[in-house]
């Protein structure tokens, strides 16, 4: 077990030594700390192998076979590590005038293009940092939805027993209560069962298809119809959406609300605690709900009045900004470089592969 490098600390070690203070404190108001902060004492060396050491520790395609699950991205291309490490995109400020930061504005409206043809719908935020907070963000348009109606009585969201945990988790944080489906021998939704847990309470459903063990439904247009003639709405899991990218799309199935994960399916490494990005897109009867500012287009043809807009019942925000903008480079830089063909060509690979 290697050490943290915490349990390497040893009081008064080390590694710059910065000179006597020359200047006169200024900020007698302010209230100071009283003991300094807990920080690990190392010398330069140590924190050097310390860190060397744990990278080492990290597995990846250059060490050989990547045995995550059924989300994970198994292709990380450098390619959109440099076009991420531009200057043009490492060196702006989300405070800048919009119209300073047009290249950037770009990536992010040409990406939601791309990820409005991919999951058949409408509108896409960019706020959400990880796929979990993105079904936070879903739920939360999903609650503001039936509020909207009248109809806030409605708390609970039917979720599969195969389902990732994050789903009962965002459930549960979103305020609603988690009425679980069966699955019947096949490993799918038993409709029996759905049929009977469907109801006036229903605010919606959420699943992931291919489920975590790896199994289509195909049942799920049956599946998507029975919420709704409940009066619930549909929240598809994107995160396995490399099994199925080009080939389905989850606003053609019957879902009105979905997320993405940037780090599992468009290639930004993941799973090294590192930054995530979980766009959602919903149908466009949701997007008045949605979080945080947009950059739109004045005029029509004038790409240089670009406008921060927010939306009318906006839920808020749930990050600061336009999310993790660098994961949108690489993800738009990895679709430019697949292209329409490669796209789908992706899905049957990662089929294959698994
Ligand atoms: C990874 C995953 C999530 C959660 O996404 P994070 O970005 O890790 O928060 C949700 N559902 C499924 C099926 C997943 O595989």
């Amino acid at each position: 077990m290697m050490k943290l490098i915490f349990e390497r600390s040893v009081p008064g070690r080390r590694m710059s030594l910065f000179p006597e203070c020359d200047v006169e404190e200024c900020l007698p108001e302010v209230p100071m700390r009283e003991a300094p902060p807990r920080l690990p004492e190392v010398s330069e060396n140590e924190l050097d192998r310390h860190y060397t050491a744990l990278a080492r520790e990290a597995r990846g395609l250059n060490d050989g076979f990547y045995p995550l699950g059924s989300c994970t991205m198994k292709h990380n291309p450098l390619l959109n590590e440099r076009m991420a490490a531009l200057e043009g995109f490492t060196g702006v400020h989300p405070l800048q005038p919009a119209e300073t930061v047009t290249g950037c504005t770009e990536v992010i409206d040409t990406l939601e293009k791309y990820l409005k043809t991919i999951t058949g719908m409408d509108r896409v935020t960019f706020q959400p940092a990880a796929g979990s907070q993105g079904e936070f963000t879903g739920l939360l348009l999903i609650r503001a939805y039936h509020e909207a109606r009248g109809e806030g009585e409605r708390n609970e969201i039917l979720i599969p027993d195969s389902a990732h945990g994050t789903n009962p988790a965002s459930a549960a944080m979103a305020g609603y209560r988690v009425v679980e489906l069966v699955s019947d021998e096949n490993g799918m939704i038993d409709l029996e069962d759905l049929r009977q847990k469907a109801g006036p309470k229903t605010a919606g459903l959420m699943l992931t298809n291919p489920n975590t063990v790896g199994i289509f439904d195909t049942h799920i247009r049956e599946i998507t119809a029975i919420v709704h003639d409940a009066g619930g709405l549909c929240y598809y899991d994107g995160a396995n959406l490399n099994a199925v990218i080009g080939l389905v799309r989850p606003g053609d199935i019957g879902f009105d609300v979905t997320h993405l994960n940037l780090h599992k399916t468009f290639s930004t490494p993941h799973g090294g605690g590192g930054p995530g990005a979980g766009p959602v897109a919903c149908k466009s009867f949701l997007a008045e709900y949605l979080p945080g500012l947009r950059a739109v287009r004045g005029e029509a043809g004038s790409s240089d009045t670009w406008q921060y807009v927010r939306e009318k019942h906006s839920i808020g925000n749930m990050t600061g900004f336009y999310g993790n903008f660098l994961i949108l480079v690489r993800a738009l830089c990895y679709l430019e470089s697949l292209g329409r063909d490669g796209v789908p060509e992706l899905a049957h690979n990662a089929v294959l592969n698994a």
